[in-house]
């Protein structure tokens, strides 16, 4: 089995402690396979040319020891305005956080504007369900029509962690969506690294049946 993380942070993030290559290297030696460095666009702003290069450069300099994935954190508390998505195209993949806020962009301008990305993206700690119940929609289907994959965030800090390990019935219809699941630590210090908990849900995905594939 692969272990996946495709939620960290660095120094980039107003949050992030380390520098790129210390999370690389820590991923390294926690034995992940595919690691996705993912820091808060807002936090970027106009280093984003300079973040791109330097993820680039690391992911070939660590090649043949880990899959370095460049990714970005993108915050919908409101949908910033100021982001291209034409930039995604120099992107790995994109994560779009916390859309079950009601604090969020409406869900369906949401979705018109996701569709300006040019990257595989993602939603980091959302609970899809009660987005469901808020908009009285099947938003699995949507997801699943649209592309979307869904980050499972072991970071405990999310109730719908919880929820989704526990619960059969949830388990059972995000497995018959067909919609793609990632796992993310959402680590922000490398002391912090939680590697039993990534890869219990590394397991807990592949038993879902539709880890996201890179
Ligand atoms: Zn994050």
């Amino acid at each position: 089995m692969k272990i996946i993380d495709l939620h960290n942070h660095t120094k980039y993030s107003y949050d992030g402690q380390n520098s790129t290559r210390e999370v690389i290297e820590n991923a390294i030696k926690n034995g992940v396979d595919i690691l996705g460095i993912t820091d808060h666009q807002f936090s970027i702003q106009e280093n984003i040319t300079r973040y791109i290069a330097e993820i680039k450069g690391l992911k070939k300099e660590f090649s043949d020891r880990i899959t370095v994935l460049c990714g970005l954190e993108i915050g919908t508390r409101p949908k910033p305005d100021d982001f291209m998505p034409i930039l995604s195209k120099e992107l790995d993949f994109c994560l779009f956080e916390s859309l079950d806020s009601s604090r969020a962009v409406d869900l369906y301008e949401f979705l018109e504007w996701r569709r300006l990305f040019l990257c595989p993206t993602g939603l980091a700690h959302t609970d899809i369900f009660a987005l469901s119940k808020r908009y009285d929609v099947n938003f699995l289907a949507v997801m699943k029509r649209e592309n979307i994959f869904w980050e499972i965030n072991c970071s405990g800090n999310y109730d719908y962690y919880f929820d989704i390990i526990s619960n059969k019935e949830k388990q059972e219809m995000v497995r018959n969506s067909g919609i793609s699941v990632s796992v993310g630590s959402d680590t922000h210090w490398i002391g912090d690294y939680n590697i039993k908990k990534v890869i219990q849900t590394n397991e807990f995905i592949k038993k879902l049946g539709n880890p996201i594939l890179f």
